[in-house]
């Protein structure tokens, strides 16, 4: 099966698409295709925005359609900056860092997650598959370490006393609420592909009797 990726982060892509290929399943990049639907997010979850995002790239393309949609939440700011975390200040991922740092300058409690929805809609299926995963950590007091993106210099997942940025892909794919999401679907995909597959046989059955 081919399922378009409906978004331009071409890392979230690879990382996905490695997930992927042993189920069968071809993960094609949005940016290889010459229709390229504009999709506001204007959802209020991560849910509604990654079948917003989703929905649009499959209705466009007539093809399975894959979108994921993501935010930091900061337990003592009330869940904020959350599904707003990508422009919550306008700039730089440096600047939306240095808001949060000031905005907990004075904060003790310091917990905190990120949380990652993904959504596959398909263009014969009314029924979508979306999971939600969670990673919990703390915000850290200052940035540390240059991998990664977004909030990551500032963001330590409980169970080490190290940044994600510190910890680097090889740990970050493993533990984050991404690396949950993408695995949560992919187990949601396998009885939808075997669907697909028994359809196809019988289909083409269907065809050599007639
Ligand atoms: P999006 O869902 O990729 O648009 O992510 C929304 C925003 O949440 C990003 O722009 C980042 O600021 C933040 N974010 C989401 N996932 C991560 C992550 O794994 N590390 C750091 N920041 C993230």
């Amino acid at each position: 099966m081919k399922i378009v990726f409906a978004s331009r982060n071409k890392n979230k892509y690879r990382e996905m698409r490695d997930v992927f290929a042993p189920m069968g399943v071809e993960l094609l990049y949005s940016l290889d295709f010459d229709i390229q639907p504009e999709v506001d997010e204007t959802g209020n979850s991560y849910e509604e925005n990654s079948l917003l995002k989703a929905r649009a790239w499959s209705m466009s393309l007539g093809i399975p359609a894959l979108a994921d949609d993501s935010g930091l939440e900061v337990l003592a700011l009330g869940g904020a900056p959350g599904i707003h975390s990508a422009r919550i200040v306008p700039g730089t991922d440096q600047d939306r860092m240095n808001w949060l740092l000031l905005k907990m300058e004075n904060i003790k409690d310091r917990r905190a997650r990120f949380v990652s929805c993904i959504a596959i809609v398909f263009p014969d299926r009314e029924k979508p598959l979306v999971y939600e995963a969670r990673c919990s950590g703390t915000i850290a007091l200052k940035p540390a370490g240059l991998s990664g993106f977004g909030y990551d210099p500032i963001f330590m997942p409980d169970g080490y006393d190290k940044t994600f940025s510190e910890l680097g892909d090889h740990i970050k794919t493993k533990i984050s609420h991404r690396a949950l999401a993408i695995k949560g679907i992919a187990e949601m995909l396998v009885p939808v592909l075997q669907y697909y597959a028994v359809r196809t046989m019988e289909n083409s059955r269907s065809v050599q009797e007639q």
